[in-house]
């Protein structure tokens, strides 16, 4: 099954694919169970309602998209972790030693947009470079689960692009977060997928800048894979329903080019992953 959130950032309702391939609006069954795809949603088992409601329905009307923003497909989370260094060749083009476990990094919620949003430049910024990534979304509280029951802690897997300012993220006295978390510096969708719909340990993962392509690689080349993170950084914390990982990206960025080409107002991205949908982005200078 499918889900996405369409409308005006803030105020997205909430839709769900029907076996037709048609979108259809699901915000009055939504209402009922948190009144957005989040926390409390995922955690009252809204996604195994909202396939029975439709299965229900006898008059299912398709939504008209066109024209229509498509937002992230979930709520702001309580938290975005993110996988660095998840790819070998990618590791390599930064200069990076192989991680022995997954080494993960916070991205701030407020930089969620959609995948076919802006995304702005922060002021000042000369080093914004762009990682495409499959995102899992947690659908049940996970405290230390295993690996082999990490599956039953997923609603579900989407598209992020973790957006980075490479000079923020290393040289300005701390964390990455620094560098991860200017607004819409998270895009996360088109549309979440659930498990049952998505073969996520081998999706093809691309992204081009301008036509050309920068980035074509597999999910089956992580070297953690979806349930080892789940499991790793379960360990560490408490992952809620609607959190969000998104688990590291191949080898092509930016940074890794030579000389290194970072993003200028102006560029445009298309990026996709097969099996869950494309995006469509334009940089733009912050006002
Ligand atoms: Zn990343």
């Amino acid at each position: 099954m499918k889900l996405l959130r369409y409308g005006q950032k803030g105020t997205e309702r909430q839709a769900v694919q029907a076996p037709s391939g048609d979108w259809v609006d699901a915000t009055e069954f939504v209402a009922q169970r948190g009144g957005d795809y989040n926390e409390e949603f995922f955690s009252a088992g809204g996604v195994a309602g909202l396939r029975e409601w439709m299965s229900s329905q006898s008059d299912l009307h398709p939504l008209d998209l066109a024209g229509v923003r498509i937002g992230a497909p979930i709520a702001r989370p309580s938290k975005i972790i993110g996988v660095g260094l998840n790819y070998r060749e990618h590791a390599a083009e930064t200069g990076s030693d192989l991680p022995n476990e997954p080494k993960i990094f916070m991205k701030a919620t407020t930089a969620m947009s959609g995948v076919f949003d802006d995304v702005v430049l922060p002021p000042g910024s000369e080093s914004t470079d762009y990682e495409v990534e499959l995102a899992v979304v947690i659908g049940r509280t996970a405290t230390r689960v295993a690996a082999e029951q990490a599956l039953e802690s997923i609603a579900g897997f989407t598209i992020c692009i973790d957006y980075s300012e490479r000079d923020w993220q290393k040289n300005r006295s701390g964390q990455f977060v620094k560098g991860k978390s200017a607004d819409t510096f998270a895009p996360l969708g088109p549309c979440l997928v659930t498990p049952d719909e998505l073969r996520a340990e081998d999706v093809r993962l691309w992204l081009a800048v301008n036509g050309e392509p920068r980035q074509d690689s597999r999910t089956s080349e992580m070297i953690f894979g979806v349930s080892e993170l789940v499991a790793s950084i379960s360990g560490y914390m408490t992952l809620l329903p609607g959190d969000v990982i998104t688990t590291g990206t191949p080898t092509g960025v930016g940074l890794g080019l030579d000389p290194p080409q970072f993003l200028r107002a102006g560029d445009r991205l298309e990026f996709g992953i097969e099996g869950i949908g494309e995006g469509i982005q334009s940089v733009v200078a912050s006002a």
